[in-house]
């Protein structure tokens, strides 16, 4: 199990870099990654939250695992607020606003392009890990509600 790093570190608020070859410790970490996030009862979980800064996020609502290298938003459209927390920021959560609909594109552990789209609660869960890419975290957009 990896360890989750928690606001405060460094790591946290760094970019991560595209991966640029993925080979089997790529694999290796994403497997470790979806361990750490199952274990942790969390939805979604971005490499920098273990720190490591290579741009790598996994989702997984329950019913489906998404794995995506190199994630990138190609769409956005229109916005809902729903409260979000976050692994990093343990007893915190905050109303944030988000695009509804999301087009992104990445790469998968094969290193072919895919394409994702996603609404409501899974485009949320996407744009919440592909901040912490670039050292984003919840609380800086979160509503004073
Ligand atoms: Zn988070």
């Amino acid at each position: 199990m990896l360890k989750i790093r928690k606001i405060g570190d460094p790591v946290l608020r760094s970019k991560a870099n595209k991966v640029n070859e993925i080979n089997e410790d790529t694999k290796e970490l994403v497997n470790k990654m979806i361990d750490t996030m199952y274990e942790a009862e969390g939805i979604g979980l971005a490499a920098p939250q273990v720190g490591i800064l290579q741009a790598i996020i996994i989702v997984d609502l329950g019913n489906k695992l998404y794995k995506v290298i190199n994630p990138e938003i190609i769409h956005k459209e229109g916005k809902t607020i729903l409260e979000e927390g976050c692994l990093s920021i343990p007893e915190e959560n905050g109303q944030v606003i988000r695009a509804k609909k999301i087009k992104l594109k990445g790469l998968n552990l094969e290193g072919k392009e895919i394409i994702i789209e996603a609404e409501d609660l899974l485009a949320r869960a996407f744009q919440h890990e592909i901040d912490h890419l670039e050292g984003i975290l919840f609380v800086d957009k979160k509503l004073g509600l």
